[in-house]
């Protein structure tokens, strides 16, 4: 079976795409007409031809990916408890939290990730299938965090590394040719560049993801040199 394709894709082209609340704004690269690399058997028996499964692949791949990253290093990957899509304002709380609506969170207190299923199905429709492999990566990024070292002392620091291990995760897929990368329409990313980042500098806020530059720069970083990296 064909590797799993990604569409719209270019290969110096960071995207962030203006989100909200706790994991708000993600940094989204892709990388165009790369080789279709050496394909091991599919871990994942999804077809990836929709949102639906392609929520579904994301999952699986990148917990295939971590899963096999931590036996590497002798460790076990403890897989998440739950998936949870959600709609508005009706997603779980999080330790006495409340989700709010258009986000994608990781919580550590239930070892869980839950989406906002409308939001990420526009940005699905409007960027193309990349950004589900961007930001689903980035939560199972806290889920590893929650796994290896959680002490950070801002929670920028937190994110960033986040987003490290979602490029080195994007990239360890495309290399394992699980994920294919296809020279796409670069104008379609470029119209939906956002000017984001966080509305201030205050790089030591609470909610702090860091700047556009900070986040692209982190997301390249692991999608260049890998999670080891990070
Ligand atoms: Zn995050």
């Amino acid at each position: 079976m064909a590797p799993r394709l990604i569409a719209s894709l270019t290969l110096v082209l960071a995207v962030v795409l203006v989100l909200t609340a706790a994991c708000g704004r993600i940094a989204q690269r892709h990388s165009a007409g790369s080789p279709p690399g050496t394909a091991s058997a599919a871990p994942c028996n999804e077809a990836g031809e929709d949102f639906a499964s392609d929520v579904r692949l994301a999952r699986c791949l990148t917990e295939w990916f971590w899963t096999k990253r931590f036996a590497a290093s002798g460790r076990t990957y403890q897989p998440i408890k739950a998936f949870i899509p959600y709609h508005g304002t009706g997603g779980p709380d999080c330790g006495g939290q409340p989700a709010v609506p258009e986000n994608a969170f990781y919580c550590p207190a239930g070892h869980f990730i839950a989406f906002d299923v409308d939001w990420l199905e526009s940005l699905y429709n409007d960027m193309g299938d990349g950004a589900v492999y961007v930001i689903i990566p980035h939560e199972f990024g806290h889920a590893v965090q929650a796994q290896l070292m959680n002490d950070f002392t801002y929670n920028v620091e937190r994110e960033l590394q986040a987003d490290c291990y979602a490029g080195g995760t994007l990239s360890g897929l495309l290399q394992e040719g699980q994920i294919r990368a296809d020279e796409g329409d670069d104008s379609e990313l470029l119209t939906s560049l956002a000017a984001a980042g966080d509305p201030t500098d205050a790089w030591w806020a609470p909610d702090a993801h860091g700047s556009p530059e900070q986040r692209q720069g982190f997301f390249a970083k692991g999608f260049q040199r890998g999670v080891g990296a990070c």
